[in-house]
């Protein structure tokens, strides 16, 4: 198939990410960071963070001694509402979307929804509607 300039930011199901979609295992990914060498006990992971996993993500490894995922309150660059970045969604976008480790989130959700929405009717102003 063609590429469509499909620019939609890639849909994060709620559902499934409340499944736990990727499992992921807290003990497991704690064994791991020790045996690099990341952190030396598991108490370095707080309760409610996400440790990283050092096969998966880039994060641990070259981009920053971060070595979990934690909730973190960001303000909307457009409308200025404070929105929350859970430690579940950064696990997603790093290691299932594979994003840059640099990428933040810099619009909240309800802005990104119009921005996606402003393009599409750009498009079709501009005549390139395929159908
Ligand atoms: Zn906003």
């Amino acid at each position: 198939m063609a590429r469509s300039g499909r620019d939609e930011p890639r849909k994060l199901d709620p559902e499934k990410t409340e499944g736990g979609l990727p499992m992921w295992d807290r003990s497991g990914r704690i064994r791991k960071l020790i045996d690099r060498g990341l952190i030396s006990t598991a108490e370095e992971i707080p309760t409610r963070a996400i440790p990283v996993d050092p096969d998966c993500s880039t994060k641990a490894g070259t981009w920053s001694p971060e070595v979990y995922y934690e909730d973190i309150d960001f303000q909307c660059a457009a409308c200025g509402r404070t929105e929350r970045w859970t430690a579940q969604s950064q696990l997603q976008y790093f290691e299932v979307v594979h994003a840059s480790p640099h990428k933040r989130p810099k619009h909240c959700y309800d802005c990104r929804q119009a921005e996606v929405v402003r393009k599409a009717q750009a498009r079709r102003d501009a005549g390139h509607t395929r159908d």
